[in-house]
């Protein structure tokens, strides 16, 4: 297809910025941009009709790590290290709420609270005997306790009957917290052009050439924020991760409220409009899951629904509404990657689990790159 000269003057001449990925991290890195540089013309290019990787698709948990994930983290980081995560990501919390608000976002601070199931005793020991010990490391942060043990209040089957409580984890709406996004961005004037590919890029001395499934235009920079499909572009260690999830009809008198961690987090659950979410189980299939098609698996939409009937609703009737999947990036490294790749080329990936926790912050860090 040729672009008329219409298109090509209003479009595609003098970009400052070209963003691919309108994910929480695209979005937030052109509204930064926009802030550092009010003139400049931004333009996001998605390849979905719909951003199309995990912002649209996630749970809606504003959560900052379980017990038994910090615990995890410290055999493998320093104390130092496992602050300096569970601090950005409460700041990055903050600064979603603060850009968005959270009536936009619907935040909601229910708590969160990580299960154990009945033969996982060793955890269950551990996460109670090391609980004080993780609550005086988080004491700057917090100047409170944030883990504490309450009964098993929900009725939940074949687990044990003490949770570990988390007072300051909360839930959003993604939905809206990505029509906020857009919308907002919309509003300040950056261009958001869906169903485009980038497939490739060319970079000289003063600009990058960007190649996409139906046009090439210039830009001065470039900013990678494609987090699961990054690899598809850059040579960066990031590898799709997909979590499927599903969702039931609305439940009478559904007395379940609050944000649910299982097996180590590989499991998560919560409650939106009198319905259960559910996710997780990767670890069934890890190889199976390193894809980016956006489709189920009956191994582990059966499994979600065992344990939905077995441990969250045993004695109440629902009925599964809707099944879907997203695509996470991971690696062999909890931190995401931001940085400039060449003259004019930068990235902000590799988000994993936390990108609601730390989409906003790494957003803007992408931005600050450009000087
Ligand atoms: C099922 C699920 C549940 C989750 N639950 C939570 C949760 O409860 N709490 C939490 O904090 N995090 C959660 N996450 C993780 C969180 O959603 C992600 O970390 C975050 O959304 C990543 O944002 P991003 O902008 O980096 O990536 P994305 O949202 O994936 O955005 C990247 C965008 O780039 C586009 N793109 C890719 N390649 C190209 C290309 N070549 N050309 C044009 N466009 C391209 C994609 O279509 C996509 O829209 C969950 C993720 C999933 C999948």
């Amino acid at each position: 297809m040729n672009l008329s000269y219409w298109e090509i003057k209003s479009w595609f001449t003098n970009i400052d910025y070209t963003i691919v990925g309108s994910g929480i991290v695209g979005l937030s890195c052109a509204l930064s941009l926009k802030e550092r540089f009010p003139n400049a013309n931004i333009l996001i290019l998605e390849k979905g009709t719909l951003p199309q990787g995990a912002s649209t698709k996630n749970a809606g948990f504003a959560c900052f790590g379980s017990l038994s994930e910090i615990l995890d983290d410290l055999t493998t980081h320093s104390e130092e290290e496992v602050l300096e995560i569970v601090s950005k990501r409460v700041e990055g919390l903050q600064l979603l709420r603060k850009n968005l608000g959270d009536e936009a976002i619907n935040y909601l601070q229910y708590g969160g609270y990580e299960l154990f199931p009945e033969e996982d005793e060793g955890l269950y020991e551990i996460c109670l005997s090391k609980r004080e010990q993780i609550n005086s490391l988080l004491n700057p942060i917090f100047k409170d306790d944030v883990f504490s043990l309450k009964e098993n209040s929900f009725n939940y089957k074949n687990i044990k009957q003490g949770y570990i409580f988390n007072q300051f984890e909360g839930q959003i709406d993604t939905g809206l917290m990505m029509e906020t996004l857009l919308q907002k961005a919309q509003s300040k004037g950056i261009k958001i052009l869906n169903n485009i590919v980038v497939e490739d890029y060319d970079e000289s001395n003063n600009s990058v050439l960007v190649k996409t499934n139906i046009f090439e235009f210039l830009t001065s920079k470039l900013l990678i924020a494609t987090n699961g499909f990054a690899s598809e572009l850059i040579s960066e260690p990031v590898k799709p991760a997909r979590a499927q999830v599903l969702i039931t009809k609305p439940i009478k008198d559904l007395h379940i409220k609050g944000t649910f961690h299982l097996n180590k987090g590989y499991f998560y659950f919560r409650n939106i409009n009198d319905r259960i979410l559910f996710g997780g189980g990767r670890h069934l299939d890890f190889k199976g899951e390193e894809t980016t098609a956006l489709s189920q698996t009956i191994l582990i939409q059966s499994n979600l629904e065992t344990i939905l009937k077995n441990i969250i609703l045993p004695n109440t009737p629902f009925e599964i509404e809707h099944r879907w999947s997203g695509i996470m990036g991971v690696g062999n490294q909890k931190k995401a990657i931001v940085k400039q790749l060449s003259n004019h080329v930068f990235c902000g990936v590799r988000l994993g689990g936390m990108g609601i926790a730390i989409g906003s912050t790494i957003g803007n860090d992408l931005a600050q790159l450009i000087d």
